[in-house]
Order: structure tokens, then sequence, then C-alpha cells
């Protein structure tokens, strides 16, 4: 199995690499916002509870997002592999998915940290905001998912280094580019 994580800032492309991995190597999708928003959509309980956290820039509890995904890994079995968008975003998340994966005899091959310049992050989030419509791609949300990012996520960077599994890509360029400095390692991977 191919499990990957793909880590970044808001706005990094975190998505739109994701689907052109998807493409090329038939990997399962997870992301924990899209699925998030449309937990939102159908107005299920945990939509209505991820709304308030979500609208405000702020991330849901631990472990509503970790039994979500537990229960959607189950439900889907996927032999090929995983690529987890948006998800781990703390340290106790990174824990739980680790031993997720351990339970069920396999484990995160790579983690791509997709670097950004914070100016640059903010002009792509303002300018989605324009089109996709979501309800926290506005200034004053994406400041609070920034902080979030550096105070609640950045620190996993150092947990995957030590674990040998990370690799730093840089998120600016052509999408194109990007895309092949992550197959490059990935295609170097064993697992
Ligand atoms: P994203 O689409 O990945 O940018 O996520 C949008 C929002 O969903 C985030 O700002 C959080 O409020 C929430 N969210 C997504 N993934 C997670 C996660 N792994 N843990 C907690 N909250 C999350």
């Amino acid at each position: 199995m191919l499990n990957i994580v793909i880590f970044g800032a808001p706005g990094s492309g975190k998505g739109t690499q994701s689907e052109r991995i998807i493409q090329k190597y038939g990997l399962y999708h997870i992301s924990t916002g899209e699925i998030l928003r449309s937990e939102i959509e159908n107005k299920s309980a945990l939509g209505l509870i991820a709304e308030e956290y979500i609208s405000q820039g702020h991330l849901v509890p631990d472990q509503l997002v970790i039994d979500m995904l537990a229960e959607l890994i189950d439900k889907t079995a996927h032999n090929k592999g995983y690529i987890f968008d948006g998800f781990p975003r703390t340290l106790s998340q990174s824990k739980a998915l680790d031993d997720m994966l351990r339970e069920r005899n396999t484990s995160i091959a790579a983690v791509f940290s997709l670097s950004v310049e914070e100016e640059e992050l903010i002009s792509r989030l303002l300018k989605r905001g324009e089109t996709c419509g979501r309800c926290d791609d506005n200034l004053e949300t994406i400041q609070n998912r920034l902080t979030v990012y550096k105070e609640q996520t950045e620190p996993l960077i150092e947990y995957y280094k030590k674990k040998g599994k990370l690799f730093k890509v840089k998120g600016l360029g052509s999408i194109e580019d990007i895309f092949e400095s992550i197959t490059e390692v990935i295609d170097r991977l064993s697992y």
C-alpha cells in the first residue's frame, strides 16, 4: 500500500497536487475538509458542530475528526493506498493516524510538505473565496487559519522529519513542476 500525507498551510496547493497524485497512482483521496463540508451541506449532527469551528477558522476537535477518519478507512478498505489531504493537523491526529494504519498492517510512506510564503497564501485564498464560495475564505478567517496552522500543525514537520518520512517541496511554480518533484520521490520509494 502507498499511503501519503500531503501537508501544508491553507492555500499551499494540497488539493490540486492530491488530484494529480490520485490520477497517477490510483490512491483513495481523503480530504477531511471536503468531508466536513459535505457533512455541513447534509446538515448532519457532525456537520452542525463542525460548521461552528470551520466558519471561525478553528480546528474541529481531534476526536471528532479521528473517529470520522477511522470509520471511512474501515468502510473503504482500499488496497492501493490513501492520500491524506488536510489530515493530520495536530500531533494527536498524527499519532492516531499511525496507530490506525499500524492496526491495518500498513504505515505512511511519505509526507510531502508544500512550502509557500504567507503573502502568496493569503492572495490565493482570497482569490479562491471570490470564485468558489467557501465560507472560510475571507480575510479574518484566513488569518485565524494561518495562525492555527503555525501553532498546531507546523510542529508536525518535526514529527515526520524525525521518522525520516518528510519531503519538503517548494509550493511555488507551475502545478506540473511541483507534481514532478513529488513523483520523483514517490517513484523511488519502496512500499
Ligand atoms: P481544508 O479544506 O483542509 O482547508 O479544511 C477546512 C477547515 O476544515 C479547516 O480550517 C478546519 O476548520 C476543518 N478541518 C479540516 N481538516 C481538519 C482536521 N484534520 N482537523 C481539524 N479540523 C479540520
